[in-house]
């Protein structure tokens, strides 16, 4: 990330200590470097300032450093995770620099101070404590490898395993950042600057590309060829690779366990740029909540795996129709079997994640439960099996759901030995002992034996010295630094301490005074007191090698494991989808290869939901029909009739039914979209300097570039941000090419009434309003749409409706008429207007005159037009040539 270096001073005179330090941070001069010195870690100068700011803590100094104090800031050492987590949410890297030897060990070696070493560099993409991590959603490390005018992508979540790779169009980046929503994004230093990473600025890496990707990729996965996991192109190696080469240095040289790269180009998935997925609200809403958007409103998922899964479909929906199919039949089938539905439902409830536990076992960075994870999640699966293959008297499985089955039950399990070999209840950390259950490991156990053997030994002692030394009040306590020691009432304490003639192993030994007892040990304590900890280390060092190999069992189990819990998610994630459709009025779309579109009484799921949440109006459902002859809706009404909804809820079914949902409607059939586009409430780019107008015309240039014939274009108010005549004109121009030249399904909200004259000459287009209703000089919206123009704006009564004051709206009403009287007579669009020399589908049948493409072209003035007109003149020509032909509306592929 892009932060002004901190200040750091000369390294010459450091103490042995601070010299480390400077060693640490000359090798990771862009992390704060968290130092550890004793039970904290310690930042200093520069990042000590940093720090303290960022996480809110005291700034202090301590000792000099070339005659200036050193500033310091420091926190626990055992409670470091939330301090790296604020840390690492503002977009920080933090270089963990840990103690490598005890005091004891460096004293022997007669070294100055303890080794310390960068044991690991913690940065947004590559965390897995659940305390860095989102649970429901992938924390992507995405690596970019330009090259010419490609770009080659590689994406992994090293708490999962999930690894995938792409090449696109450079000018494709946008979308797809907008897609995976990056952790952090690695970067070579001279493609930084690149325009689509503004936004994603404070996530930025730099990085140097490799030359050998192959071979490094090849070593990483221990295979000769790459050709085994799919077809690479060169820039999607070397992107892949330099994200397993950064893993690699963020872990000090351990790589997590991987699933191979997945070279997802070829896989065939909706497009969608990034001001799409804003102005849809797919994952978050425009505000930033995770309620109000269309994940929030259809998440019946159960588990976090499964949330994870279901926003990672509605970010990238299909675009192959047999795929989609398969998704839709796996809904019908948990929708039909309700049993099994439920029982999934129950099995999966409070699962746990063992993707992510897998992950950071892989790393040897686990806790007890994540143990506990891999076996509870394993038996979860099987009662998930169990479930599905339980169901008497259901239709046969469908595929998808079919393979998740076989998936759910690794063959090789480690479940069985996992549950014999650990506790029930786990500690919270592996060093509190405790992990592996008795009766599993007789050594162990012995191990144990003895320790608590030494304990009750311990017990008996208290009484033996109680009575020798005639204390009865005597206490045996265990002390942190010394161990066992007796404790006697100070008075007794005193006795003792003259009578201290006696000797042998029972003798007392004063240690301690304290205000009102007093601590002695004696030889045979001292001897009891060693016995007791070298029982306890040696059962420690047992207990870690058995949780060693369970380790190693679940590693070798590892591939199933993943693919066990990718299936729990994928059932979570159907099952969710048909639990959604059970108890709302949802229905399951018909996909299509040709282009149509026909919605029977739609629903926006989202304000569906705010509405009945507010106890207000129901939802008005609409019908939307986009088929042939119809392609393109221009809707007109009133400011808050419900156009924006309406455009929304549309676009917002190709998704759901793309990604393999279900769509709130009574019926649905969708012509396979490839290019979803949506302009609806556009913003102004106040950060990026750009008004309104201009993001939007910028916007619809993106589309008029991209959009093809089997595109779904949704435009809200094109031209508003500008003078009516100019918004008007480029409102037409846009609707003509997009009816003309590009041919797709697109619905067209307009405060333009003029344009509707438009619908005389362009054959697909159909004209639609909001319905409004005047109630005593009210206006009534009743949110549905109806073929037709809108009459009036209604601008004065929703100014009203908004509390204008009444003068105002006198005065506005006035003026309003007098302009109306102005207007009269002066019809903008009338075919006079030289704006279009161009005929409708009736008048081009040749009907004994001349083609009309010859009319067209008689007027065009070839050195009056911009290489960019001539263009848009020859696609003009063409299509008038094409609206004659006998098959212009079917799809040409
Ligand atoms: P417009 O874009 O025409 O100004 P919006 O789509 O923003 O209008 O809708 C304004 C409000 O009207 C919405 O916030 C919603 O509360 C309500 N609304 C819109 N469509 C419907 C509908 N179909 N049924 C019920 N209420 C609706
Ligand atoms: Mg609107």
């Amino acid at each position: 990330m892009d932060r002004p270096p901190a200040r750091i001073p000369l390294a010459e005179g450091a103490t042995p200590a601070l010299a480390q330090w400077f060693v640490a941070k000359a090798a990771h001069p862009d992390a704060l470097v968290f130092f550890r010195m004793g039970d904290f870690f310690e930042l200093f100068f520069g990042d000590a300032e940093e720090a303290s700011g960022a996480l809110d803590i005291a700034l202090s100094y301590r000792g000099e450093h070339r005659g200036q104090p050193v500033p310091m800031c420091g926190v626990p050492a055992h409670s470091v995770e939330p301090y790296l987590a604020r840390l690492i949410r503002r977009g920080y890297r933090v270089a963990l620099c840990d103690q490598m030897e005890t005091p004891e060990q460096a004293k022997a070696r007669k070294a100055p101070t303890i080794r310390r070493e960068v044991v690991r560099l913690i940065t947004p993409g590559t965390v897995t404590e659940d305390s860095l991590l989102e649970a429901s959603r992938p924390a992507w490390l995405l690596a970019l490898a330009p090259d010419n005018e490609i770009l080659g992508a590689a994406w992994l979540d090293i708490s999962t395993g999930s690894f995938g790779t792409e090449t696109l169009p450079r000018a494709e980046l946008g979308a797809l950042l907008a897609r995976l929503e990056p952790a952090e994004i690695l970067v070579p230093e001279a493609f930084a600057g690149a325009a689509a990473l503004t936004p994603f600025a404070d996530r930025v890496a730099h990085v140097s590309l490799p030359r050998d990707g192959a071979r490094r990729l090849c070593d990483a996965f221990e295979v000769s060829t790459l050709d085994g996991f799919g077809t690479f192109s060169d820039a999607e190696v070397t992107a892949a690779a330099a994200a397993l080469d950064y893993v690699r240095a963020t872990q000090a040289g351990v790589l997590p366990r991987l699933a191979p790269p997945i070279p997802v180009g070829d896989a065939r998935i909706l497009q969608m740029d990034a001001a799409t997925r804003r102005s849809l609200e797919i994952l978050r809403s425009e505000r930033g909540g995770t309620r109000d958007c269309l994940l929030g409103s259809v998440d019946r998922t159960v588990t976090a795996p499964g949330t994870r899964e279901l926003a990672a479909r509605l970010a990238s929906p299909l675009a192959d129709t047999a795929a989609i199919a398969a998704r839709h039949d796996a809904v019908s089938f948990l929708l039909a079997a309700d049993a099994v539905r439920d029982a999934l439902r129950a099995a999966l409830k409070g699962a746990p994640d063992m993707a992510r536990a897998l992950g950071r076992l892989s790393l040897d960075r686990f806790l007890p439960r994540d143990l506990a994870a891999i076996r509870d999640g394993l038996a979860r699966a099987a009662a998930m099996a169990d479930a599905l293959d339980g169901a008497a008297g259901v239709p046969p499985r469908p595929p998808l759901v079919d393979n998740a089955r076989a998936e759910l039950v690794p063959a090789a399990s480690p479940w069985a030995e996992l549950t014999r070999a650990l506790s029930k209840d786990m500690p919270a950390r592996l060093e509190d002992g405790g992990v592996v259950a008795a009766g599993y490991d007789g050594e162990l156990d012995a191990l144990r034996s003895l320790r608590d053997g030494a304990r009750e030994a311990v017990a008996a002692m208290q009484l033996d010295l109680a009575q020798e030394w005639g204390v009865a009040a005597l206490k045996i306590r265990h002390h942190q630094q010394f161990g066992f020691l007796a404790e006697v009432p100070s008075a007794a304490g005193e006795k003792l301490l003259r009578d201290a003639k006696r000797d042998g192993p029972r003798a007392p030994i004063h240690r301690q005074t304290m205000a009102n007892a007093m601590r002695f040990t004696c030889t045979a304590l001292a001897e009891l007191d060693r016995r007791v900890a070298e029982a306890g280390e040696r059962a420690r060092s047992r207990e870690r090698a058995v949780v060693r190999h369970l380790r190693g069992l679940i590693l070798d189990a590892g591939p199933a494991i993943a693919a066990a819990a990718q299936a729990m998610a994928s059932l979570d994630v159907h099952a969710a989808a048909a639990a959604l459709a059970a108890d709302g009025a949802w229905c399951r779309p018909e996909i299509v290869e040709r282009p149509e579109f026909a919605i029977v009484a739609g629903r926006h799921p989202v304000v569906e939901a705010a509405l009945a949440r507010a106890r207000g109006p129901a939802f008005v459902p609409n019908d939307c029909d986009l088929s042939g002859g119809r392609r393109i809706c221009l809707l007109t009404g009133p400011n808050m009739a419900g156009k924006s909804t309406f455009l929304r809820q549309n676009a917002l079914f190709v998704i759901l039914a793309q990604a393999g949902f279900f769509v709130p409607a009574e019926g649905a059939r969708l012509g396979l979209v490839d290019r979803l586009f949506s302009r609806v409430g556009a913003a102004d780019d106040i950060a990026g300097g750009r008004s309104t107008f201009m993001v939007e015309m910028a916007e619809t240039a993106a589309i008029l570039n991209q959009a093809t014939q089997r595109s779904l274009v949704v435009l809200d108010e094109v031209g508003r941000g500008t003078a009516t005549w100019d918004g008007l004109a480029i409102a037409w121009a846009v609707l003509e090419a997009l009816h003309d030249r590009i041919r797709c399904r697109a619905i067209f909200a307009t405060h333009f009434h003029e344009l509707v004259a438009l619908a005389g000459k362009l054959p697909d287009l159909a004209p639609a309003a909001m319905q409004v209703r005047e109630w005593r000089g009210q206006v009534v919206f009743q949110h549905r749409v109806a073929a037709g123009a809108a009459e009036k704006s209604w601008g004065l009564h929703v100014a009203r409706l908004a509390g204008v004051p009444a003068p105002v709206l006198t005065r506005a009403g006035a003026v309003l008429r007098a302009l109306e009287e102005r207007a009269r007579g002066l019809d903008p669009l009338s075919d006079e207007m030289p704006l279009f020399a161009r005929a409708s589908a009736k008048a081009a049948e040749p009907a004994g005159g001349t083609h009309p493409a010859l009319d067209a072209l008689a007027v065009i003035e070839p050195d009056a037009l911009s290489p960019r007109e001539a263009q848009d003149a020859l696609y003009r020509l063409k299509s008038l040539l094409e609206a004659v032909a006998p098959d212009a509306d079917t799809l040409s592929s």
